[in-house]
């Protein structure tokens, strides 16, 4: 596949942004107007910076309002393309593209419209160029691709053809079939592939300025559209064109390579199934580590502790511990001469690192090259296991670990410590590892599970914090065993945004366990250290549920929150924070698959009246 990506998807400076795509590894990138116009060099300045980077420059873009016009707009508009012409030829560009008339005045006419694209296709091929039209979902009067494909065939221009944008497409509930039926592959100009997540928006402009995302990262039918060219047998450039807020506030160097990724994994989505290597899978969680130090991570250990875990295992040649606890294994990384010392100096004590157990590590290490993942490896001493790790979310790393049947990680590299006992005090797996990110990481993040870790992505859900909105979308292992929520909002006081201030970036801010006796955990637990729910919850939840006075009075005295649907019933209680973690205790009852997404709302405000009422009691 020859891969491009248009300059208005990433930020900063043309040149920065061109160092990003030829980074990333694309081949080729459309010149957005406006980043030409605002570089302070000239258009050969940006052919020659291109040239030295590998790069082709594919197109020059948008001209708009074009065609259909009223007669001295007309004579404008020519005029102004032939100007444009010759900044198309310093960029050593070929082909332009235009996007259909939404001015007012734009005369309701597909021949009229038709003879002016006749016209400026003629133009260009005296230049030696090409004109694609496209359909702007907000077109005046041309808005779907069909009726773009009717003005190119009336116009019958050899150097004009349609251009393909799904975004365009799909926004407006185009369907496949003129693509392919009717459209030939030397009829088209250009194809720009973009997604984006299923609103019913009316007013498209907004949709498309806001929304967009790369192909994989939303929810239009982007595999079907690249099927439908693939089985035509269309060899030409695949362009992303992604307008997005947060890709333009966000790291250049960065959504590039995701861009790059999501190429990666359509090419992967169009494999025939027969031809496909068999996918690893990731399994289960095999441990969860602690960058450990310091009085806050004091307190992380007594919170952990309070849970009913004990370090019972001692690293061989480490100042590493593990807590373990039925299939449950935290480690605690103290180590100086670590990543865990890193992430600690840049984030405090936190989670540092998640370990998932696969079925293949070699596979999924190769695959995460593949995604161009950044892979780390820890320092072994003689004998030790040498986990491969990739990058994950903000600065923490993910080990991939294979589980031999002999024996697991800590029978290699951890001895019990004489003397303490292993004992079940309720706590058998992890339920759950919610993930905080910025806004500008949201779709990096969940698309990093789905691309590399062939994770199922659940559609994104709002959960209302008393501070603002909080978006929420699961991450899933194909057996259903890790589940990963990825949290985000763009309200300064809103949950996540306080954990990732507080911590300074994002990363894991809560770890689900799973019970089997949820009113024992929370007697261990403890009133301090449980978060107190308010007693209208429980009156709320009467009223819904009808449950017996007696089972509301127990499920109140010990602060557990209750969710039912058909599947079956669902009881959670959480920890008080620790530096903005914290951890929740679950018991399933039946089949029950949520995460007590009725209850947000309330552990939401819980932990915000807590936080007011602790930041009164230090005043
Ligand atoms: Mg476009």
């Amino acid at each position: 596949m020859k891969t491009a990506i248009a300059t208005v998807t990433l930020s900063g400076s043309l040149p920065d942004k061109l160092q990003a795509a030829a980074d990333a590894g694309f081949d080729a990138v459309e010149i957005f107007e406006n980043d030409l116009i605002q570089f302070s060099g000239t258009p050969r300045d940006v052919r020659q910076i291109a040239d030295d980077l590998g790069l082709h420059i594919l197109a020059l873009q948008p001209f708009r309002d074009l065609e259909a016009n009223p007669g001295p707009i007309r004579e404008e508009k020519i005029y102004y393309v032939q100007r444009k012409f010759e900044m198309m030829h310093e960029l050593g560009t070929s082909r332009m593209l235009c996007c259909s008339n939404v001015s007012p005045l734009c005369i309701n006419d597909p021949k009229r419209a038709a003879a002016d694209l006749n016209h400026i296709a003629e133009l260009a091929a005296k230049e030696g160029f090409t004109v694609g039209y496209e359909a702007l979902a907000w077109g005046r009067h041309t808005a779907d691709y069909e009726d773009a494909w009717n003005i190119v065939k009336l116009a019958d221009h050899p150097a004009l053809g349609i251009n393909l944008d799904t975004f365009h497409m799909f926004s407006r509930g185009n369907t496949l079939e003129c693509l392919r039926d009717e459209i030939a592959n030397d009829k088209i100009a250009l194809v720009q592939i973009a997604d984006a997540p299923l609103l019913q928006m009316h007013d498209f402009l907004q949709y498309s300025r806001h929304f967009r995302c790369f192909p994989g990262q939303g929810d239009l039918p982007v595999v079907e559209f690249m099927q439908v060219l693939k089985d035509k047998g269309f060899d030409d450039y695949i362009s992303h064109e992604i307008f997005n807020d947060e890709f333009r506030a966000s790291s250049a160097k960065e959504r590039a390579v995701d861009g790059m990724r999501s190429m990666i994994w359509l090419e992967e989505q169009l494999q025939p199934q027969e031809s496909q290597e068999a996918k690893p899978e990731v399994t289960d969680y095999e441990f969860i580590e602690f960058a450990i130090e310091g009085k806050e991570g004091d307190k992380l250990i007594m919170m952990l502790e309070a849970l009913g875990f004990t370090e019972n295992y001692r690293h061989v040649s480490k100042d590493v511990g593990l807590m373990q606890m039925n299939d449950i294994n935290l480690v605690l990384n103290r180590e100086r001469e670590s990543s865990a010392h890193q992430h600690y100096k840049r984030h405090g004590a936190s989670v540092c690192a998640l370990a998932f157990t696969t079925n293949d590590a070699n596979a999924s290490l190769k695959r995460a090259d593949r995604y161009r993942m950044r892979r780390f490896s820890n320092q072994a001493g003689p004998g030790e296991l040498n986990i491969p790790a990739i990058k994950g979310i903000g600065d923490s790393l993910v080990y991939l670990v294979e589980r031999s049947k002999k024996f697991r990680f800590f029978d290699i590299d951890f001895e019990q410590i004489e003397g303490v006992e292993t004992a079940d005090l309720g706590l058998k797996r992890v339920d759950h590892v919610a993930q905080s990110v910025s806004n500008t990481e949201f779709l990096s993040a969940s698309f990093f599970y789905k691309s590399v870790l062939d994770f199922n992505i659940d559609p994104a859900q709002d959960l209302p914090d008393i501070y603002g909105l909080v978006t929420s979308r699961v991450a899933s292992s194909p057996n259903g065993n890790v589940r990963l929520p990825i949290n985000m909002t763009e309200a300064r006081q809103a949950s996540p945004q306080r954990f990732i201030q507080r911590s300074q970036g994002s990363g894991v801010q809560q770890i689900a366990f799973a019970c089997e006796d949820i009113f024992k955990m929370a007697a261990q637990i403890g009133e301090q250290n449980i978060l107190p729910i308010p007693e209208n919850y429980y009156r709320d939840i009467e009223a819904r549920f009808q449950l017996p006075a007696e089972q509301i009075e127990k499920l109140k005295a010990a602060n557990i929150l209750f969710d039912r649907n058909d599947d079956g019933e669902f009881f959670h209680c959480y920890t008080r924070e620790v530096r903005g973690v914290f951890f929740e205790v679950v018991q399933r009852v039946g089949n029950y698959q949520g995460y007590g997404e009725p209850n947000a709302h309330i552990r939401f405000a819980a932990q915000a009246y807590l936080n007011e009422w602790n930041a009164l009691l230090t005043l």
